[in-house]
């Protein structure tokens, strides 16, 4: 798909990868709504990027993703000013052992919310014209399968994590009913190594890290051996998943040392292995 002119509605926009991914498409020609709900943050981002780009190519809406009735109202929002849904990006996301319930809500719960809202906007036979939705995942725990490394069990569960076998028939079957039923719409998730954005000072809270705290210099040692990397470089990974139409169901993986590069998984029946 050409990014030039489609519509992009990118969540936790207003900072990090998030913020990396508004600019990589606005950059390519899109219209992008950022929702957030840092609402300061949200509208310093649209300030930033006005100064760049045309003020009316970027929306920003102020929305709790967990919140079922204002994620709705945000994709309602979008289709009403722009006119169209064309790329979907749940990448909100938090770091919060402590608040493990919520960490769930926010990272797992509501990327399914918004594929399901993304599924019924874009989709072919119910007014869309087809599109492509991204989930963000992380390699957090899959560095390296001989260490035994400290990880967040809630951050862990996230949508299409290659480890845990939910996650994978969750982007399996997603990918696969959007392909098996003409819907037009492809699902993919993209899981980074360590990126450089704000999250990573989360490591350092004990609010946020919980019993996990202990583990924060351990952590930070992974982090100097496998490299931080610039959220840009996530960005290209996106646009490439939004490019390449023969991309659904994937897994891509982004690694400091090998770059972007995709999880193999057995024979699935909705793509070619890449
Ligand atoms: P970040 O903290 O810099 O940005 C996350 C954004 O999401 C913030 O703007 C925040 O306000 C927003 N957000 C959080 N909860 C929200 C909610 N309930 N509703 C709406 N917005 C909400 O983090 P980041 O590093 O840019 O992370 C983006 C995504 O990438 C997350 O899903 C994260 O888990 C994932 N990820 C990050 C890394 C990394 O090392 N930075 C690695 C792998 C995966």
């Amino acid at each position: 798909m050409h990014v030039n002119g489609k519509v992009a509605l990118v969540t936790g926009g207003a900072q990090g990868i998030g913020r990396a991914f508004v600019q990589a498409l606005l950059g390519k020609g899109a219209k992008v709504a950022l929702l957030d709900r840092n609402s300061e943050a949200g509208q310093e981002s649209k300030a930033a990027l006005d100064e760049q780009f045309e003020a009316q190519r970027t929306l920003f809406i102020q929305c709790d993703v967990t919140e079922q009735e204002q994620l709705k109202g945000a994709f309602k929002k979008v289709i009403e000013h722009f006119g169209r849904l064309d790329i979907v990006v749940n990448n909100a996301g938090v770091n919060n052992e402590k608040d493990w319930e919520s960490t769930i809500q926010i990272n797992l719960t509501s990327v399914i919310r918004g594929t399901y809202l993304g599924l019924e906007y874009m989709r072919k036979g119910n007014g869309g014209n087809g599109g492509v939705i991204i989930n963000m995942s992380s390699l957090a725990d899959k560095t390296d399968s001989t260490a035994k490394s400290p990880c967040n069990l809630a951050y862990i569960i996230f949508p299409a994590n290659p480890n845990l076998e939910l996650d994978s028939e969750f982007l399996i079957s997603t990918g696969l009913a959007a392909n098996m039923e003409n819907y037009g719409v492809r699902v993919n998730t993209i899981c980074p190594g360590f990126v450089n954005t704000p999250i990573l000072q989360s490591i350092d809270k004990e609010e946020n890290m919980g019993q996990y705290y202990s583990y924060k210099d351990e952590i930070k040692n992974m982090m100097q051996f496998y490299g931080v990397m610039d959220p840009s470089i996530i960005a290209e990974g996106l646009i490439t998943i939004i490019e390449d139409d023969t991309l659904n169901g994937e897994v891509m993986k982004i690694t400091a040392s090998q770059g972007i590069h995709f999880q193999q998984y057995g024979q699935t029946p909705f793509t070619s292995s890449k």
